[in-house]
């Protein structure tokens, strides 16, 4: 990849703030794209967040394939990890989390009451690589509208809770963590999905990937879009079919690549295809 966006610096203050934090909490929430539930997870989430409790909320169902939704809970049954299909937007299945939350704390609130103390409310914290949703499902959950963060850690604010029913408080701030840069085909659906930035890496690559996955995945659904006759073409003569479909031609009728993939991309991101995920349990 070209380059990338987070300084080793901003890692590791990223990462001390988090620690720090973990300290005030029960469990946590982390936030990953349903689309890319793998790729949108940061590569140390399970070094950072250690024993603690966790639930893997699966945000953004409404843009990801429910079928392939689907098989990403059971992946994530299989592993014992908990997880729940979540749309931030709209609030659909938000319903949901305190009550697993309270169920994920349920040894701690055991022994307080064995103890004699009364149990309090859960208290979380919401974890994420940026863009994935957190200040909307922060907002949501609030039931308010709240300024956003951004995306930069070392932005020190007072921390607060926010109360969400009788039953959970939530850390008013989540925790911003880095996406991965490990691999080409991480960075491509981390583009393609918009979780990074544009400038990252260059959007000819991204659509050509995108392309390729959906003529391999969901033929019909490109067929369909862009009226294209034969999908057993190699991906670049799909590519420039799309192209000469949309008009993308240069003076002289060579295809215009970049305009092409610019037409792609915003198709996909505004869901012109219909809800598409971009990998799949069988991808790994
Ligand atoms: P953050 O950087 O993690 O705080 O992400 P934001 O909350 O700013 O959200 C990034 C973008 O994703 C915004 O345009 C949101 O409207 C959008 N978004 C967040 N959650 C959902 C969701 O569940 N469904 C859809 N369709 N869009 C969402």
């Amino acid at each position: 990849m070209k380059q990338i966006q987070w300084f080793p610096g901003h890692m590791a203050k990223a990462r001390r703030e988090i620690t720090e934090r973990l300290k005030m909490i029960d469990v946590v929430f982390e936030l990953v794209d349903a689309r890319i539930p793998l790729s949108s997870r940061n590569p140390m989430i399970d070094d950072i967040v250690g024993n603690k409790p966790r639930l893997i909320l699966l945000n953004k169902a409404d843009m990801a394939d429910p079928a392939i939704t689907k098989q990403w809970e059971a992946y994530f049954e299989e592993r014992n990890v908990r997880t729940v299909t979540v749309n931030s937007k709209s609030g659909q299945g938000l319903n949901r989390i305190p009550e697993i939350a309270k169920d994920l704390m349920k040894d701690k609130i055991n022994k307080m009451i064995e103890k004699g103390v009364k149990p309090r409310a859960v208290r979380a914290l919401i974890l994420g690589i940026p863009n994935v949703g957190k200040s909307t499902l922060i907002n949501r959950l609030a039931n308010k509208k709240m300024a956003k963060t951004g995306d930069r850690p070392g932005i020190t604010q007072r921390q607060q809770w926010i109360k969400v029913g009788k039953e959970l408080e939530l850390l008013d701030t989540p925790g911003i963590l880095w996406p991965k840069f490990e691999d080409q085909t991480t960075g491509f659906r981390l583009a393609v999905t918009g979780a990074i930035k544009d400038e990252i890496l260059d959007f000819g690559d991204v659509a050509f990937f995108a392309v390729q996955y959906l003529k391999e995945v969901y033929g019909d659904q490109l067929r369909e879009r862009y009226k294209l006759e034969d999908l057993t073409a190699p991906p670049i003569e799909v590519f420039e079919e799309i192209g000469r479909k949309r008009g993308c031609l240069l003076k002289g009728g060579e295809i215009d690549y970049d305009k092409a993939a610019e037409i792609i991309l915003r198709d996909i991101r505004s869901e012109k295809l219909g809800a598409l995920s971009f990998e799949r349990p069988s991808d790994f």
